[in-house]
C-alpha cells in the first residue's frame, strides 16, 4: 500500500500531511544546518531555536501566561500520572474526578505514592457522563483535585472545567489538547502526551503554574522533579529533540495554516456534528456511547446492533479506506479518532459509508 486511507486511530494518531511532507523533506538536512535535526546537539543553537519555537507556539496558541513554565518531559502522560502525584502530593491527599479508563489508572499509580481518592466514579453507569457539580465534594485542603478532560477510550468529555473552589486544578489533557481554546489560568497544571493530537509519541507537555514547581520535594530524583527540569527548560538530559520538532510544526501548521485554535475548535466541532448526527440519525442502528452532553469532540464511540455486524462494519469500511475505526478492547464496539489532523473528507467519507451500511443493513 502507498497511499495513505483515512486514518481513525486513537494514538498514535493522524498527523497533518503537510507537517509530514516537511519532515520529509528536511530529514536528511536542516536548512542552514547541514544535518538532520536527529543528529546534532540539543545543546546547540539549531535546536534551540528549534525547541524555543515549539514554546513560543504554545504559548501563543494556548495563551499561556508568564508564571507558566512549559516542559518537554519523557514517559508519556502515564508517567505524569505518578509523577503529578510525587511532586505535590507530599502528606496531604488529591481528590480525582473518573470519568474513564485514563482517570482510573491515575488515580491507582497516585494510590502507589500517597493519600488520593476518587470523589466521583462513573464506573457503575459505564462511564458514559462527566459529573454534575452538585455530585462531589471537593476536600478544601486537597493538595490538588484531578480530571481527565477528555476520555480517549470512552470518548467521554468534560463540557467545562469541574469546579473545585480553591483547590489546584490538574488535568490529563492528552487526547484534546490543541483541540480548542483552554483559558489556562482556571488550571494549576496541564499535561498531554503528545501522540493523539500534538505530534508523536515520544514527548509529553507539561504545563505548570511557578508555585507547583516550588513543591518539588528535594528527595526527588532528578528527572522526577518538576522545578529541576524547569531550571534546566526542559533540557536536564536530552530530550526527545524528534518529537519535540514535529510538535513545533504541528504548533506552526495550528498558527499560521489553521489560524489558532479558535478556528480548530470550529471545525472539530463541525467534524463531531456531522459524526454525532449519522448516528442521531440513524434509528437506533448505531447507538452512541456517551449521553449527547458529555460526547468527545475527538473521539466518536458507538455500537452496532450486535457483534456480527460491528465485525462487517470494520471489514467493509477498511475496504473502504477507512482505518482504524475497532473500538478499544475494554469497550468493544466502534470509535472514530478525529483529531485536528483529520479532514472533514475524511469524516465525510466515513458518514456517507455508516448511512449506506446502515441502510444495507438495518
Ligand atoms: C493515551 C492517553 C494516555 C496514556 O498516554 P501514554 O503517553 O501512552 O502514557 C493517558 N491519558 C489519556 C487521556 C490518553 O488519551
Amino acid at each position: 500500500m502507498t497511499q495513505r486511507v483515512w486514518n481513525f486511530s486513537a494514538g498514535p494518531g493522524v498527523l497533518p500531511l503537510p507537517v509530514l511532507e516537511e519532515a520529509q523533506r528536511d530529514l536528511l538536512c536542516l536548512p542552514g544546518v547541514g544535518a538532520s535535526v536527529l543528529e546534532i546537539s540539543h545543546r546547540s543553537k539549531h535546536f534551540d531555536a528549534i525547541i524555543q519555537e515549539a514554546e513560543a507556539n504554545l504559548r501563543q496558541l494556548l495563551n499561556i501566561p508568564e508564571h507558566y513554565h512549559v516542559l518537554f518531559l519523557q514517559g508519556g502522560a502515564s508517567l505524569q500520572f505518578a509523577m503529578v502525584a510525587m511532586n505535590l502530593l507530599g502528606d496531604g491527599s488529591a481528590d480525582y474526578l473518573i470519568t474513564g479508563s485514563w482517570g482510573e489508572k491515575a488515580l491507582k499509580e497516585a494510590q502507589l505514592i500517597g493519600k488520593a481518592r476518587a470523589i466521583w466514579n462513573g464506573k457503575p453507569e459505564n462511564f458514559v457522563r462527566t459529573p454534575r457539580p452538585d455530585e462531589y465534594t471537593i476536600d478544601p485542603n486537597a493538595r490538588y483535585a484531578h480530571f481527565t478532560s477528555n476520555e480517549t477510550i470512552q470518548g467521554v468529555a468534560f463540557p467545562t472545567e469541574p469546579p473545585v473552589g480553591d483547590v489546584p486544578l490538574v488535568c490529563d489533557m492528552s487526547s484534546d489538547f490543541l483541540s480548542r481554546p483552554v483559558d489556562i489560568t482556571r488550571y494549576a497544571l496541564i499535561y498531554a502526551g503528545a501522540q493523539k493530537n500534538a505530534g508523536p509519541a515520544g514527548v509529553t507537555m507539561v504545563i505548570i503554574r511557578d508555585d507547583l514547581v516550588q513543591r518539588a520535594p528535594e528527595t526527588l530524583p532528578a528527572m522526577l522533579n518538576y522545578r529541576i527540569q524547569a531550571e534546566n527548560k526542559s533540557l536536564y538530559n536530552t530530550p526527545p529533540v524528534f518529537a519535540i520538532y514535529i510538535v513545533m510544526l504541528v504548533t506552526r501548521w495550528l498558527l499560521h495554516t489553521i489560524g489558532g485554535l479558535e478556528q480548530m475548535a470550529r471545525i472539530n466541532r463541525e467534524k463531531a456534528s456531522l459524526l454525532y448526527q449519522v448516528i442521531d440519525e440513524s434509528g437506533g442502528f448505531y447507538r452512541g456511547h456517551a449521553h449527547p452532553e458529555h460526547r468527545s469532540v475527538m473521539n466518536v464511540t458507538f455500537r452496532l446492533p450486535n457483534e456480527a455486524l460491528e465485525k462487517q462494519f470494520l471489514q467493509e469500511a477498511q475496504a473502504h479506506g477507512l482505518h482504524e475505526l475497532k473500538g478499544h478492547r475494554s469497550v468493544g464496539g466502534c470509535r472514530a479518532s478525529i483529531y485536528n489532523a483529520m479532514p472533514i473528507e475524511g469524516v465525510q467519507a466515513l458518514c456517507d459509508f455508516m448511512r449506506d451500511f446502515a441502510r444495507r443493513n438495518g
